[in-house]
């Protein structure tokens, strides 16, 4: 019987014009990654890094972090993954990285900004992303957090080439992504989607962070909890204008944020033309459902 359910949640959800809407789950360690297998999703549409990184009083290296990221892989069963590059700062603080709260803050160097600024970092974890894609059956798709102008996006996009010649060089076993992306979290991100479209080829929103800086109040401070709206009309508004850009850019667009997990809010981001919902493993079965003709 579990077995039937687990097969029905699997089925992709098509819509009545022959759309296919992804719905796929944010996981962070290996046992996420089963149970979102378990429960129908249609890939990782978020694999957070972070977690591998904590307790930790050192960063992992990068046999270690392949070594973490194939075994993540192993549990997809070929399924797609995306790999978000690590996303350190803000909610975010790394024991290993002893970062200041306020320099590395909200507002400060997190996410691509904090990868760009200390490349052994981010070159290490991308020479990890690509050696452990080399050996999965799994599309591997990688994507950076935090990311404001494309200019940001062209450099992601050369750390990445520049680590697959390396490897290449090596003669390693490596596999480039088969997507690039990045995530749409700043407002002036959202409303530009259309250049960032020029360099890469899709983009995720992430409605935690956008929400808090389209309103300005921190996700984590209950002071502000009461104007945290994700309902509100102009994150609404962006979000319409994110799709717009991306069309417009030719690039897909999915949403990672907390809010593609409620079904009703689902099925309004697919009404507004999005192609990808990526939640916690336990909402997808219930959005599925809700997205189905
Ligand atoms: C987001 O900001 O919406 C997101 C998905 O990333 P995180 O919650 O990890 O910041
Ligand atoms: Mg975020």
């Amino acid at each position: 019987e579990r077995h039937e359910a687990q097969a029905a949640a699997a089925a992709p959800v098509v819509l009545p014009d022959g759309r296919r809407v992804e719905v796929r789950a944010n996981v962070a360690s290996v046992a996420e990654a089963r149970a979102a297998r378990e429960a129908g999703a249609d890939g990782v549409g978020l694999l957070r890094t972070e977690l591998m990184f904590l307790d930790r009083a050192e960063l992992p290296g990068e046999e270690e972090q392949a070594a973490g990221l194939a075994a993540v892989f192993a549990a997809l069963d070929g399924a797609p993954v995306v790999v978000r590059t690590l996303d350190v700062g803000g909610d975010k603080q790394l024991p290993a990285l002893r970062l200041d709260p306020v320099r590395h803050g909200f507002l400060g160097e997190r996410g691509l900004r904090h990868g760009l600024a200390h490349p052994e970092v981010l070159r290490t974890q991308v020479r990890a992303v690509l050696r452990a894609a080399a050996s999965t059956a799994s599309e591997v798709a990688l994507m950076a957090p935090m990311v404001t102008f494309a200019d940001e996006a062209q450099a992601f996009r050369d750390v990445v080439e520049r680590a697959g010649a390396e490897l290449q060089a090596e003669g390693a076993a490596y596999a480039l992504p088969s997507a690039l992306g990045v995530m749409v979290e700043v407002p002036a991100a959202a409303l530009a989607v259309d250049e960032l479209a020029a360099v890469v080829d899709f983009v995720s929103v992430g409605t935690n962070d956008l929400v808090q800086y389209l309103v300005a109040a921190e996700r984590t401070l209950p002071e502000v909890a009461g104007l945290y709206r994700p309902d509100a009309t102009a994150v609404w508004r962006t979000l319409e204008q994110v799709v717009a850009g991306a069309r417009r850019g030719g690039c897909r667009v999915a949403v990672c944020g907390e809010l593609a997990g409620d079904p009703e809010t689902a099925a309004r981001l697919v009404a507004l033309g999005v192609d990808e919902l990526s939640m916690a493993p336990v909402s997808v079965a219930a959005v599925k459902a809700a997205l189905r003709p």
